[in-house]
Formats: structure tokens, sequence, C-alpha cells
């Protein structure tokens, strides 16, 4: 079977620039899958214990999946490895030309170890791979990919060289590649410039690789295009994009602003959907995806004029728009651009910026930047991804940089990690969604929000939240093995109806099992780096009642949130501690693996 023969990896000696193949033994794929699985085994059973992720002792590992790029919207992939910024388990997210690319070359991933000394790419040319030296340094990515012509790219830019805790990783960061992909939350990208590891490029992956896939899987691919072509639920993705949440949470009353304090903002039209599509010049999409979610944007007038972009996403619009009080779109843009040219997290960029703004106001620390100010924004980012001036305290991210200066009871971040666009009080199911997520807060995992504050469910009942947020974390860490887009809404029972096109005979139930056992590896690996309740908390802010809006009056009660966290516990099979017990990794066929590498 062509999709699925010999599976194999590279694994990449950095402080020797050795390049060797590596078998990926079957019974890995019938355990992980692919994708986040298969790359949280290597991590966990190859990164020592308490080691620094900024160290030699770190590794960094892309991973495909099994299926990825023969699927429609399945062209993405995996980046693990130990996160700079909290000190546990990351695994990011990225689309683009790139995962295809990789994965047609028959290599499903790469796992890079040690450091280099000069700064150096990886080169894949169909199935030849080497290390190469070159003048990379000071980059934006967007460069980088020039000078890999020809090549699909996956890279970083200047702050992923400057160490910075959010700097992010970015496949095919120019037009003419289509559209492209960022890693980001956590520090990927940082890990990466710790390495001297500025780019891979890849080419020639198996040209008619579509052609080579067999009758079953073939049937699966046409249901597929069907599907997400035709899917109701999907047609926001196709029609529109993430934008269109800016409303629905500026309605819901949930919408992040000026650093969490309402969740409402004046003018939120100008940053909404249709003031995006205003600035539409092109859609754009990953690799053989019908859906196209993502628009390439123009600014037309004011002082941004000119500037080009991919996106912006909802996130960044809430994080870098509202929650900073700027509605100039212009201004949100080139912020997105410098991101994504110097390669950091417009999230994480938008939030610390944000908390600045906060400290700035009520005389905890001056940064001179003030909620509102689009130019203060713009010019931040630039100062963050090279650590200039008060840049170099906001690389820090929000909870290193309240070391410094103070402001940490107005930092909102769970487990140092700065929130998403959606304020925790909107439901208690998504504050549960966010502290129990396996890198830190996170709403990918879960996102009962949905329900909670664009829906009708109660949005501070417990009944319910606990399972519901069991079940979506571990259906997600299932469907992500097999590299999925979250906007194609594969399920457990797509993920089963693949592996067995392919060979691998598991059913639904397996499917979801698959997903548990995951879940609780990445929880051991922050176990094991001295993660337990007290870092499943809520940020303070949360716990005040939200001054105005829709929610006026709202809050996360904390004593209500420790009775759903200990329900969350029971379900789970962990301690009180929040340690999964002797049994539940019995049980999930991963003790020997945790007391492998302890
Ligand atoms: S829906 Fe968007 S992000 Fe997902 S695969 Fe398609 S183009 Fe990429």
């Amino acid at each position: 079977m062509t999709v699925n023969k010999e599976p194999k990896l590279l694994r990449v000696d950095l402080n020797s620039h050795d390049v060797v193949e590596e078998e990926i033994p079957e019974e890995l794929i019938e355990k992980f899958i692919g994708g986040k699985g298969l790359a949280g085994y290597y991590l966990y059973k190859e990164v020592p214990p308490k080691a620094d992720p900024l160290s030699s002792d770190n590794k960094l590992i892309y991973m495909t999946g099994p299926t990825t790029g023969y699927l429609p919207s399945t062209s993405r992939l995996a980046v693990v490895t130990k996160s700079p910024q909290y000190g546990g388990w990351l695994d990011t997210w990225g689309g683009g030309q790139f995962p295809a690319e990789l994965r047609f070359t028959g290599y499903w991933g790469i796992i890079f170890e040690g450091k280099s000394e000069d700064w150096v790419s990886l080169k894949i040319d169909g199935s030849e791979a080497s290390i190469e030296t070159g003048d990379f340094q000071g980059k934006k990515t967007s460069e980088i990919a020039r000078q890999v012509d020809g090549y699909k790219v996956s890279c970083i830019g200047p702050a992923g060289e400057n160490l910075v805790k959010f700097a992010c990783i970015v496949n095919d960061p120019i037009k003419e590649l289509g559209r492209g992909g960022e890693m980001g939350r956590e520090g990927a990208g940082a890990v990466m410039g710790s390495k001297r590891l500025k780019a891979i490029a890849v080419k020639n992956g198996k040209k008619n690789a579509q052609k080579e896939v067999p009758e079953e899987l073939d049937q699966v691919k046409k249901s597929h295009v069907k599907r997400v072509t035709t899917d109701e639920d999907i047609a926001w993705a196709r029609d529109d994009g993430t934008p269109a949440i800016v409303e629905l949470s500026d309605e819901a009353g949930i919408l992040p602003t000026k650093n969490f304090q309402k969740g409402q903002i004046e003018g939120a039209e100008k940053i909404s959907m249709e003031a995006v599509r205003e600035m539409e010049e092109q859609r754009n999409a990953c690799y053989f995806c019908p859906i196209a979610c993502s628009r390439y944007v123009k600014v037309k007038k004011g002082p941004y004029e000119g500037i080009e972009t991919e996106g912006p996403e909802y996130e960044t619009l809430a994080m870098a728009g509202s929650n900073t009080g700027v509605t100039d779109l212009g201004a949100i843009v080139a912020f997105n651009d410098i991101c994504d040219k110097y390669g950091i997290d417009t999230m994480s960029a938008g939030a610390v910026i944000a908390w600045a703004m906060e400290c700035t106001e009520k005389g905890i620390h001056d940064f001179g930047i003030e909620f509102g100010d689009g130019k203060a924004l713009v010019e931040m980012a630039e100062k963050i991804a090279l650590r200039e001036g008060d840049g170099d305290i906001l690389a820090e991210g929000v909870a290193g940089a309240s070391e410094q200066v103070g402001g940490k009871n107005i930092a909102v971040c769970i487990k140092d990690i700065e929130l998403p666009g959606y304020d925790g009080r909107g439901g208690i199911g998504q504050t549960l969604a966010y502290s129990t997520a396996d890198r830190g807060a996170d709403h990918n995992r879960s996102w009962p929000i949905e329900d909670e504050a664009y829906g009708d469910w109660d949005p501070l009942t417990l009944e319910g939240k606990a399972e519901r947020v069991v079940s979506d974390q571990d259906e997600c860490a299932a469907v992500w093995s097999l590299t999925t887009c979250d906007f194609a809404l594969y399920s457990a029972e797509h993920v089963s109806e693949a592996m067995r096109a392919i060979g691998f005979d598991l059913s639904t139930e397996e499917v979801v099992t698959i997903g548990e056992r995951i879940h609780n590896l990445a929880r051991m690996f922050n176990v094991r780096e001295g993660f337990d309740r007290d870092s499943d908390s809520v940020p303070e802010r949360f716990t005040e009642p939200m001054k105005e809006g829709p929610i006026e009056g709202q809050a996360i009660s904390p004593e209500d949130f420790e009775k759903l966290l200990s329900e969350y516990y029971s379900i789970r099979g962990w301690n009180e501690k929040g340690v999964p017990t002797q049994e539940t990794l019995e049980r999930l066929g991963i003790k020997g693996l945790i007391e492998s590498n302890k």
C-alpha cells in the first residue's frame, strides 16, 4: 500500500549535522496514529526530565500523519517540544503547503536534537536531505521564503533568533506560496532559534502522490471533499472565516477589551467581518483545501496604506484589537504583518501589549503606551521581536514581564500563558477547558463557550461541563493526530474510517481511547515537570464580576470551579492533585512508557 509504505522519519543531529532515516514502528502508529500523538511519544521518551527548553537536551519534533495531504483540509502538522515560556508540554499546529509536501517525500516527520554552532537550514529534495549553512541570520520569514525559492518552507524570523518567549514558526510566509500557517503560542520558534535552525525547506515530494492513493482511501477522500464543500456547519468558514466571531463575542459581552477589563468595545464594527472583507484582495487555501478559509488583505487608506498580510484572524482581532482598545483595522493589519515577518504569536503579543497598557494606566510601570493607540501597538510588536527597549521586558510574556515590574494581579494567564480571545466569565466550562488544556491556556482543545455564550447553555451551571471538556479534549487529541483542520469538522469516526482505509483496524471507540491516551501522556509530561492541581488555576480577573454589558455581574466562583475541577479529575481517573493514577496509565497502555523516563 503506497500511502503507508515503510513509515519513516528523519533524525537530525544539529551538533554534527548528521541526518539519518529511521523507521516508525507500526505499533506506534496503532497506539498514537501520527501528528500530536506520535510526536508526543518521542518527546516524552527522549527529552530528559527537567531539561532546559532552550538547551541542546530539548528536542523539536515535526510530525505529519498517515493521511496528511491525501484527504482534503489535512495539510497540517504538529510541532511538539518543551515550552520555554512555561516549561511544559507544547504542541503547536500549522497548515499551508509545507506539511503535504513533507509528507509526500515519504518522511512523516523530523526530530531535531542538539544545537548547531552556525545558523543552518535543513533542505529536503525528494528523498535527499542535508543540513546547509548560509546567510540566514536576522532575516525575516518572507526573506527566507524567497531565499529558498522553489521550496515549501517552515522557518523562524528574528524573534526566534532572539529567543522571544512566544516566538512562532511560520510555514510558507509569502503570498506566492498560497495560504501559509503560523505555529504559535508558547515559543516553539524560540526552541528552533536556540538550536540555530533557521528553516526547513522541502521540494519534490512525490508529484503523483494523489494518484497513488489506494481505492479504499480514495473513496474516503471523495466523501470528505463532498462533505467539506457542502456541510452547512462549515459554511461560515467557506463564506466568512474567523473574523465573523468578533460580532458574536461583542454581542455576547465576552470580547476581551482593554486587558479583559470589559467584554464589549465601542466601534467593534470597525474590526468586524465586514470591515475585513472590504480589505480583501484574494482568498487563500492550504494545499488541497476546498474550504479556503483565509483572506489576503491590503490596507486601502490611512497611515498603513499598502500593507498586505494574510488574515487577520479572530484571535488577532480580539487580542491585538479590542483587548488593546485598538479598532483601527489598518494598525491591526500592520501589527499582524510584523508578527508574521518577525515570527511572533499575534495572540500573546497582543495580550502582553494590552497588559503593558493597563500597567501604564494603573501606574504599575510606565511603558509609555496607552489603550487605543494603534501606532504604539505596531511599534511595540517590532520592539518585542528585536528585544529593543521595553520590548525586551515584554518579550518574556505577561508572566515573565510581571516578575520584573509587578502587575501580577492584572496578568490574565493560566500556567504563565496568555489567554485566548474569549472572556472566561462567559462560561465556567470554557474556564475549565482553559485550565486543563494540556499546553497551558488554550481554547482549541475544547470550546464549550460556543454553547455557553453564543448558545443557550447556562454559562455557570456545573452540570455536564466536566464531561463535555473531557470528551472534547480526547476527540481533539485523536483527530489532531491525523492532522486534520478543525474547521473541516473531522470526527473520531472519520479518523477510524481513514485508518481502516490504510490497513489499521481501529474502531471509533479505539480512536477516542487513543485521544485519551495522548491527553494523559501530555499530562504526565507536565506532572514530571512539577505541574499539578495548583497549576490548573483561574486568573484573578475572571473571579471579579464583569463590570458592564450583557454578562454584567457574572464571575467565576472559585468554590464552584474547584468542585468542577474535582469532577473533571474523577472522570479522567486522576487523583485529587490532578495526577493520573497507576490504574489509569495501565488501562491506557502507557505505564511502561511513563516509567521509562521518570
Ligand atoms: S480551512 Fe483554512 S486553515 Fe483549514 S486547511 Fe483549509 S485553508 Fe487551511
